[in-house]
């Protein structure tokens, strides 16, 4: 299995605490403790004769990748919160992210319209973009079905319904945005800093 706190592999070997029959199941408590990261992993598990229920109780929902120390809050926090709430209600985690992504390309690209579906546009246009990024962008608006939602797109973090799998869908290109806004720059800028710093030491003009 999958650490849901790190995403790290590792065997599955679950403790069993019996907890009590209800009126649908019988109750068991699992737990183990990551390998890797050494946080407990809470699941609650009801069995009867139809089957088995198994909920994720600790930690709340699965977590994706870390997010780079290089992402400001300002921006992460809304994708923070869109990750936590996803498996209880995807309208709110899309309605999160898509008011993430008008403040990306309103504060990072500059670009500002009445409402996302035009700001993506513009953005696209820019083509500052590199085309698999601009793509998924752009897949947004299509996924989303902007044209029969115009609230998505008007008033970003309106609670609406989503399509399947659209609430991961913005995860995954905010994910994308971080990296190619944040992440690729501050990654760059340090290694310049390197390499400058050898090359002063070698007595040489540094590079800009
Ligand atoms: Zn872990």
């Amino acid at each position: 299995m999958k650490c849901p706190h790190c995403l790290i592999s590792f065997h599955e070997d679950e403790a069993v605490r019996n907890l009590t029959d209800d009126c649908d199941f019988f109750w068991t408590a699992q737990y183990q403790i990551c390998p890797a990261c050494k946080k407990i992993i809470v699941c609650l598990k009801g069995k009867s004769s139809f089957g088995v229920k198994k909920f994720l109780v600790y930690p709340k929902g699965i977590s994706r990748a870390p997010l780079s120390q290089d992402v400001p809050d300002d921006f992460s926090q809304d994708y923070k919160e869109a990750c936590l709430v996803i498996n209880d209600s995807p309208k709110a985690s899309a309605a999160l992210s898509r008011r993430c992504l008008q403040n990306i390309i309103r504060g990072v690209a500059g670009v500002k319209k009445s409402d996302l579906n035009k700001e993506i546009e513009e953005l696209l246009d820019t083509k500052s973009l590199p085309t698999r990024l601009a793509d998924s962008v752009d897949a947004i608006r299509v996924l989303g079905n902007f044209a029969a939602h115009p609230i998505k797109s008007t008033n970003t973090g309106e609670i609406v319904d989503v399509e399947p799998g659209e609430a991961e869908w913005l995860l995954d290109v905010l994910e994308g945005l971080f990296d190619f806004y944040f992440v690729q720059p501050a990654e760059l800028g340090r290694k310049r800093d390197q390499l400058n710093k050898k090359l002063a030491d070698a007595g040489k003009p540094p590079i800009k």
